[in-house]
């Protein structure tokens, strides 16, 4: 059969054939596995209509088998070394272009317009360079992109950070962040063996379906997501005393206490116990008593 680029062999041939050494700090794990691969194709839900965009290339792996399932690819790239090889792993695939760009400074909508047809699914997929997962997430979260979904392979950690439940260890500020935006779920946990080279990390890949419509309904975007970091500044604390340090030049501590009684949230819980609906409730009360 075809031998795919995400094989041992194939990736060492190319590896040595252009001398190319990896670059810890882009975060170059390239993926040496064609049934992890078609795991994370299946997840993301691609068909032969979908286009496709992929954050960081390498060599071409997952590339290559996003070409033969969507209709269209289009992937970032910032490491100039990797354009040649990129043209030549992936040169009977006339569905892909390569941009070589730092994701994070990407005019992404605009890309969408230049590359996609409109009304096209499109679904972001990737095996993301770990050291700017988060960055990389939000920004493409907060610009509201046309997007489906994004499937990416990102650090276990991270991962379950992101998917997380109240009450949990892993529940915390990113959460909430992630899940204004989507659905999120850990799809599956994946071995170091799939990498090359291996990372220091356990790794999971992670569904996110974006919302047509926001979830809670906030008076002020950027005040939620402000109330909902000082409820975690200090997960020990209770929700009161976070508030209370957080605002301590503007609101007293007895203000605090009255205005967590009159929306029935109990001030000596922990700002992990709080649902989503709930830091809406919050933050809406203290926007509009600040307002
Ligand atoms: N997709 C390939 C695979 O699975 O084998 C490579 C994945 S590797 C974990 C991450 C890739 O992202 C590398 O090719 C790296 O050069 C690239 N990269 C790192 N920072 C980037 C950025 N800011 N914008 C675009 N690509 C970036």
């Amino acid at each position: 059969g075809k031998k795919y680029i995400a094989t041992p062999v194939k990736t060492k041939e190319i590896l040595n054939k252009y001398s190319f050494s990896f670059k810890k700090s882009l975060g170059q794990n390239f993926l040496i596995d064609v049934n992890i691969l078609k795991n994370i194709i299946h997840h993301a839900g691609i068909d032969k209509n979908a286009g496709a965009i992929e954050i960081g290339p390498g060599i071409g792996a997952l590339t290559e088998q996003l070409a033969i399932h969507a209709e269209k690819v289009v992937a970032f790239e910032i490491d100039q070394r990797l354009l040649p090889i990129l043209q030549d792993t992936l040169r009977e695939y006339s569905n892909v272009d390569i941009i070589h760009e730092d994701i994070l400074k990407a005019n992404v909508h605009d890309v969408i317009k230049e590359y996609f047809e409109e009304d096209q699914e499109i679904h972001v997929v990737a095996n993301l360079p770990y050291y700017i997962t988060t960055p990389i997430l939000m920004k493409l979260l907060r610009e509201g992109l046309p997007v489906t979904s994004l499937t990416v392979m990102i650090q276990k950690e991270v991962a379950d950070r992101m998917a997380a439940q109240p009450n949990t260890k892993s529940y915390g500020s990113l959460t909430i962040a992630i899940q204004y935006y989507t659905n999120a779920e850990v799809v599956m946990n994946v071995p170091k063996t799939v990498f090359m080279p291996q990372p220091n990390v356990e790794s999971s890949i992670l569904r996110l379906t974006t919302r047509k419509t926001a979830p809670v309904l906030v008076e002020n975007e950027d005040f939620f997501f402000t109330i909902v970091q000082a409820s975690f500044a200090q997960r020990r604390k209770t929700l009161r005393n976070n508030l209370t340090s957080h605002f301590k030049n503007e609101y007293d501590k007895e203000t605090i206490s009255v205005l967590l009684e009159e929306i029935g949230i109990d001030g000596t819980r922990r700002g992990e116990s709080l649902s989503m609906e709930e830091f809406a409730t919050l933050a809406n009360a203290f926007y509009k008593y600040k307002s």
